[in-house]
């Protein structure tokens, strides 16, 4: 039988434990799972990690899952989900305001490969006020960002800003 091959894609700058949840959500349907972080933004944003740090991130945060792959592609998406005979893209969907960017995107995306479905998946309840940028913000201030990115994270976080690691 064919496998089942989803892409996520997104800036993963950082990965945050919302974004795990939606990985952990979709592995259970899928046979491989890649999460690829986009090396050309869609939306500008000021960056915290190198893209190959991102990856090598994400590549840490998912060690126990042999079928989750991170790796990062540039130019279009659908072009890179085609090579990797991926033909579902997975998204997250927090709140009605990512709903009309995201709608705009999944219909753009089939219309360039009309193959392909684009998933929205939600997170647990508690993961959805969460975003990169506000935990970059946090912890750009000073602010613990325990609680909303994995270890590994955070600890290249304290990293970045010269901070002593808690533990
Ligand atoms: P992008 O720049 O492409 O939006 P992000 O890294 O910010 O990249 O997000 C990647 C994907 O993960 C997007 O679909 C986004 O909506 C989703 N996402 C981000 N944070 C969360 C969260 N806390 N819960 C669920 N989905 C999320």
């Amino acid at each position: 039988m064919k496998k089942t091959i989803a892409v996520y894609p997104g800036s993963f700058d950082p990965l945050t434990i919302g974004h795990e949840d939606i990985v952990r959500r979709i592995v259970r349907l899928v046979d491989h799972l890649i999460v690829a972080v986009a090396e050309t933004a869609t939306q500008p944003k000021s960056g915290l990690f190198p893209i190959d740090e991102r990856v090598e991130l994400i590549r840490s945060a998912f060690a126990d899952e042999p079928r989750v792959e991170a790796t990062s592609f540039c130019g279009l998406l659908v072009d890179f989900a085609r090579a990797r005979k991926a033909r579902i893209i997975v998204r997250g969907l927090r709140a009605v305001s990512d709903f009309e960017y995201e709608f705009q995107m999944a219909l753009m995306n089939r219309s360039l490969w009309p193959e392909v479905e684009v998933l929205f998946m939600a997170p647990a309840t508690r993961h959805t006020f969460l975003s990169s940028s506000l935990v970059r913000e946090v912890g750009r201030l000073g602010g613990d960002v325990t609680d909303f990115v994995s270890p590994v994270v955070k600890a290249r976080m304290d990293r970045a800003f010269e901070r002593p690691a808690t533990d």
